[in-house]
């Protein structure tokens, strides 16, 4: 127990350098932008070759942007939530799976979905939307040689009114080890194309809805992580 107390009191300290550090790297990120257009506009004809530089700088300045995003929504979530409403579940999955269309086409995976339930859940729409795709590319990327992508939506048997939603894949899963530490902030396993934060804000978001998040997983076979959310009272 005092462990877990020193560990969320170094988790809480880590939380304002880094909101402080991420607030200020905003700054310059919207400069280099800004620039980056004006640049363009003043090569004017571009040539190929200018283009994939553009490219290549366009694309890093946004994932360095992305990455400061997460760091502040880990460290000051009651800052970036936003009001709760009353959605369908099996809406929001839609929606991300046309948001991630791209991801999974170029991976060459195959999509099924199977939405059997109607019910309502009490959730920021964006914040649900957030954890589906994330739960999405998570499993894109655990198929690098393509597979499949299951997605349900369906009443929890728990007989508390709620839904479940799963998100499964059949890439390369997790051992034991990796499994118990992937809710854990900055955990990766992705090196330098991770941040570690995904799940870790997943889980904050699900259970501010009263909801939890688990996941299974066989190494070789896949993973199957599921979002409980509870009933909303005026569904
Ligand atoms: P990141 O994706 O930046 O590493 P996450 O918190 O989203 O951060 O995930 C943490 C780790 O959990 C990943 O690095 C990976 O090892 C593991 N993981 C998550 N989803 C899956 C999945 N669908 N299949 C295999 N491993 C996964």
């Amino acid at each position: 127990a005092t462990e877990r107390l020193i560990m969320s009191e170094k988790l809480a300290a880590v939380g304002e350098i880094t909101a402080g550090v991420a607030h200020e790297i905003n700054n310059p990120i919207a400069v280099i932008q800004g620039n980056l257009e004006v640049a363009r506009t003043l090569l004017g004809d571009e040539t190929d070759k200018v283009k994939t530089e553009f490219r290549l700088i366009d694309d890093q300045v946004y994932r360095i942007g992305s990455i400061v995003s997460k760091l502040l929504q880990f460290a000051r979530p009651s800052e970036y939530s936003g009001a709760a409403n009353v959605i369908s579940p099996a809406e929001v999955v839609q929606d991300c799976l046309v948001l991630t269309r791209h991801q999974t086409e170029a991976a060459e995976i195959e999509t099924a979905t199977d939405f059997a339930s109607g019910r309502s859940v009490l959730m920021a729409r964006t914040e649900l939307q957030q954890v589906v795709v994330n739960l999405i590319l998570n499993a894109v990327h655990a198929m690098p040689e393509g597979g499949r992508l299951t997605l349900q939506v369906r009443d929890a048997e728990d007989g508390t009114g709620g839904v479940a939603i799963v998100v499964e894949d059949t890439g390369v899963g997790m051992p034991p080890d990796t499994l118990k530490r992937i809710f854990d902030p900055f955990f990766t396993t992705k090196q330098a194309q991770g941040t570690g934060l995904g799940l870790s804000i997943s889980q904050t978001l699900v259970s501010r809805a009263g909801g939890r998040i688990t996941a299974a997983s066989t190494p070789g076979k896949g993973s199957r992580f599921t979002i409980f959310l509870p009933q909303s009272e005026n569904a």
